[in-house]
């Protein structure tokens, strides 16, 4: 028999339940889940038949450049390119603590309890974006878990300082190599630029997690490079690739071609649709794709495929508030989504296949797992999209550390 439940969540729904359940929650792990209005606990929480999912995973975050547009907004996607260097140069690290907790505390209210973030680091940043996120990360680490990726955002071989930084990043406290192959002028270079990737990774033990490919007007092909590569050094499962947008654009075996090889590679995909919806395409021309990648075909192949926030009004990405559910929605619009089986897997991207990406799969709301939830006033994944935001609370380590509310709508003639 469970003892002394710390927090008791009564009346909630649960995916493959039925009937409501009650779910107990014993020093941060769920202990016990049981017909509705069999627990009790001295702190209850209604869910009022709510749905209770796992917390939200934000898989791909640039957290050192968000609310950071006022100093250089970009309309274009080369624009971006060319400015970004000149905007890091403003950054100071309590500028980027500041700016990150901001985006923080959004994510910690619309229920995001981990987030991958990017951080630059490059000649024009040196190491300050990093300083400046990792201590936002310790400032909120109750409330949401914040991993650091050490990203050369101005490219490795155009960049020399990169690689040492890249280390020095490592040694601070951030958890994963980034890259950005693409952003290198030949096909050489970009080999070498995910080849030292890969040396920095494994000197320091860590994991990959490297852009791709983001742009749908060339046909860039670093993302089979990085699974060649992935293959060659034996870092299968230790591979995520962001973006990958030129994929959409292969033709249908070259496309095959690549997915078998990621398969293969073990490499998990992050797209970005919101900010890539808006950023690709545009110079009076229609998007080739539509800010996505190939979602359905790399997830029949296998492929463990999450979604991520990317950017928030900052040089590449003005709009976003943070809302996972948000993106939720727009993964399955981009990535035309339809049968109730596809609904799920977008949701799934935003909650356990994103949690997999930082190795925090959780499984789903069962006795055993942390108790990192989501209490949702919709009642089923069709409804929490319908109804974006609706009433939400956040559970990190079996404490309340968020809520937000916008389930009232007035409607009235003559009003
Ligand atoms: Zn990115």
């Amino acid at each position: 028999m469970v003892k002394e439940i710390n927090l008791l969540i009564k009346d909630a729904c649960i995916k493959g339940r039925e009937e409501l359940v009650d779910i107990g929650i014993v020093n941060g792990v769920i202990a016990a889940i049981a017909d509705a209005g069999t627990l009790t606990a001295s702190q209850t929480i209604d869910a009022a038949g709510g749905y209770v999912s796992p917390s939200f995973t934000d898989a791909h975050f640039h957290l050192d450049k968000t609310m950071s547009r006022q100093l250089f907004g970009a309309v274009k996607f080369a624009d971006a390119f060319g400015k970004a260097h000149k905007v890091k140069s403003h950054f100071t690290v309590e500028d980027v603590k500041s700016r990150a907790m901001v985006a923080l505390d959004m994510a910690v209210a619309h229920g995001i309890g981990a987030m991958k973030a990017q951080c630059d680091v490059d000649y024009a940043t040196g190491l300050v974006s990093m300083e400046g996120v990792l201590a936002a990360a310790e400032e909120y680490k109750d409330l949401i878990t914040v991993e650091a990726i050490a990203f050369p955002q101005e490219g490795i071989v155009s960049d020399p300082q990169a690689p040492e930084l890249i280390r020095q990043a490592l040694r601070m406290g951030a958890k994963y190599v980034g890259g950005l192959p693409e952003f290198e002028t030949t096909e050489t270079y970009q080999e070498t630029h995910i080849k030292t990737i890969f040396d920095i990774a494994e000197e320091f033990d860590v994991n990959v997690d490297c852009h791709c490919d983001y742009t749908d007007r060339k046909r860039f092909r670093t993302l089979e490079k990085l699974a060649d590569i992935t293959i060659e050094r034996g870092y299968q499962g230790r591979v995520c690739a962001g973006h990958c947008n030129a994929l959409a654009i292969y033709e249908d075996d070259e496309a095959k071609r690549v997915i078998d090889k990621l398969a293969q590679a073990e490499i998990q995909v992050v797209v970005l649709p919101i900010a890539n919806l808006q950023m690709l395409g545009g110079e009076k021309r229609t998007p080739s794709n539509r800010g996505s990648s190939r979602i359905l075909e790399l997830l029949d192949a296998g492929v463990n495929v999450a979604s991520g926030l990317d950017n928030m009004f900052d040089i590449w990405y003005r709009f976003n508030g943070m809302d996972p559910v948000l993106l939720g929605l727009m993964t399955c619009l981009s990535g035309g989504m339809r049968t109730n089986a596809e609904v799920e897997e977008s949701f799934n991207m935003i909650t356990n296949r994103a949690a997999k990406t930082m190795n925090r799969d959780q499984g789903g709301v069962m006795v055993g797992a942390p108790a990192d939830l989501v209490i949702h006033s919709a009642k089923n994944i069709v409804d929490i999209y319908r109804m974006i935001p609706g009433k939400r609370t956040t559970i990190k380590n079996g404490k309340k550390v968020g809520e937000m509310d916008k389930t009232v709508w007035t409607a009235k003639l003559g009003f």
